[in-house]
């Protein structure tokens, strides 16, 4: 059984932030001196605002230099096209949420790059993909903390520490296969033929002839970095290709691809349950929450932690005038029906063997 503890958002004579320093103290984090340790976060999509408070990842850092590490809050480029797709705009939505090295007193880096570069991990065991390719300053870094929003998600229920790492510590071309596979959907009507894109394909999978873009589906090797390089979405993940349970697997393989890369006792993470989302951050807007705060949970064991916030959750009533609200008396609760969903994807995540589903709550 699995000690996870838990701050409750409804505070007594101390704060949250307080609460987070013991529960972290109370971890234990094998950090050693001068070890790397990138702490995974999400920034938020431009334009969402309910994204986690630097405040909360200004603590972690603090705590990581305290124990003699060397932290970086870190993360990967988006796949599909928004403010996240390549590095420097990915830097630039980080800095307008408030996170800079100047705020948070560590280097804020995305870890797969310019090019979305990472190193192949072979999954022990894989539900769906065998080769996973974690993101550079992931896969060299020695300690992973993973510092995530608890929300929910129409693909993966709860988005939390799992998908963090799952489908956020890999590289673009790892998270196509998650989703989609190794090619991209090019649809000519609404190309206008700028050919950005034959500029950024490194296959040659993409050429312009005649006034016209080819795409040579034989050619692509699946990088994705042309999704977010095309202006008019000409070219975009053909997301009608894998269904949830495949995009489950794929994420949970990636967990397993990313972890692989770390030692025994090398990782730990905490979920902040607060401001909980029907959609996740990558969403530009964010509408008021589904449910009331929770708290945050911190546990060496992701399954666990995403188990535990996801019972809590299950437990809550709705938030008053939310959309999971609206439901009429004698109807079923949408947390119910989540439920359902939740319950298959940890499910599989056991059967995948990345943690334990028994959990102790310690309560700070
Ligand atoms: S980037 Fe998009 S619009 Fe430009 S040539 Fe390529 S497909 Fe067409
Ligand atoms: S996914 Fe990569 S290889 Fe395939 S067409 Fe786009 S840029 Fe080229």
């Amino acid at each position: 059984m699995k000690k996870v503890f838990f701050v409750p958002a409804k505070v007594k004579e101390k704060g949250l932030l307080e609460g987070l320093e013991k529960a972290i103290t109370l971890s234990s984090p094998q950090i050693e001196k001068e070890e790397a340790v990138a702490i995974k976060t999400h920034f938020g999509e431009y334009g969402n605002t309910r994204y986690i408070r630097p405040t909360f990842s200004k603590k972690v850092v603090d705590m990581v230099k305290e124990k003699g590490g060397q932290p970086f809050l870190t993360d990967t480029t988006a796949l599909y096209r928004g403010k996240r797709h390549s590095l420097f705009s990915a830097l630039s939505a980080a800095a307008s949420h408030g996170f800079t090295g100047e705020t948070m007193g560590c280097p804020v880096l995305i870890a797969d790059g310019i090019r979305s570069t990472g190193y192949e991990a072979i999954v022990k065991d894989p539900l769906r993909l065998s080769k996973i390719k974690v993101a550079s300053l992931v896969f060299e870094a020695d300690f992973l903390i993973v510092l995530s929003h608890f929300t929910f998600h129409p693909l993966v229920i709860p988005a939390a520490s799992i998908k963090n790492v799952g489908m956020g510590c890999v590289t673009k071309e790892s998270k196509l296969a998650m989703h989609a596979g190794s090619e991209v959907k090019f649809n000519e009507r609404k190309c206008l033929f700028c050919k950005a894109c034959v500029k950024i394909c490194p296959s040659g999978a993409l050429k312009a002839k005649d006034k016209k873009i080819e795409y040579d589906e034989d050619l692509c090797i699946g990088c994705g970095e042309c999704i977010g390089e095309c202006k008019e979405e000409a070219l975009s993940v053909p997301w009608e290709k894998k269904g949830p349970r495949d995009v489950q697997a794929g994420i949970l393989d990636g967990f397993k691809a990313t972890l692989s890369t770390f030692g025994k006792n090398k990782a730990l993470f905490i979920n902040i349950c607060l401001d909980i989302t029907q959609h996740c951050d990558c969403f530009q807007k964010a509408d008021i929450p589904v449910i009331p705060d929770i708290g945050l949970l911190i546990s060496d064991d992701a399954l666990a932690c995403d188990k535990a916030g996801f019972d809590l959750a299950a437990a809550s009533p709705e938030y008053p005038g939310s959309d999971w609200d609206k439901k009429k008396k004698g109807e079923e609760r949408n947390i119910s029906i989540a439920l359902s969903e939740a319950d298959s994807f940890f499910g599989l995540a056991k059967k995948a063997g990345i943690g334990d589903l028994d959990y102790e709550l310690s309560v700070i």
